[in-house]
């Protein structure tokens, strides 16, 4: 024995909290949603809607609606923001903002997207242009979810 203590590894559940105490405000979120609201691709609803994802990374990753003429194939600003945190290497999400022309809440599709890569107690913060928001964790918009444990596989989240 050298006398010396061996490294301290952190625990992956106490890494986990530190990841989780990363913190943006909801208003920080929200702003950056509407930075990039101009750049929706809504020329068919006419419903522009932009989107701001806290990764556990750290960095926060934007997304809008993109229609298409053919309009199943149109994708969720939520959906668009997730699946590029996705793409960068997040598997978890803390927050996500919505800012939509009347605060409209998201749809039952991006709720489920939602689920996969965050937890009930993910905080949803839907916000109109001006600002005024409102916050719902997922498990008020998503009850009973469906997750990878019902398949039984280790939560993302
Ligand atoms: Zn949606």
């Amino acid at each position: 024995m050298s006398g010396k203590e061996p490294a301290k590894q952190t625990p992956v559940a106490q890494r986990r909290d530190n990841i989780g105490s990363i913190e943006i405000s909801p208003e920080r979120l929200i702003e950056v949603a509407q930075g990039v609201r101009t750049n929706a691709y809504a020329p068919y609803s006419h419903y522009p809607v932009s989107a701001a994802v806290l990764g556990n990374d750290g960095r926060i990753y934007t997304g809008v609606n993109v229609e298409n003429a053919v309009y199943p194939l149109t994708q969720c600003a939520e959906q668009v923001a997730i699946f590029k945190a996705v793409a960068a290497g997040v598997r978890t999400i803390l927050s996500i903002a919505v800012v939509t022309q009347n605060a409209g809440s998201p749809c039952g599709a991006c709720r489920q997207v939602m689920r996969e890569f965050g937890g009930p107690e993910l905080a949803v913060y839907i916000a109109d242009p001006s600002g005024v928001y409102r916050t719902r964790t997922l498990a008020q918009l998503l009850p009973d979810s469906f997750s990878a444990a019902d398949l039984g596989e280790p939560d993302a989240t």
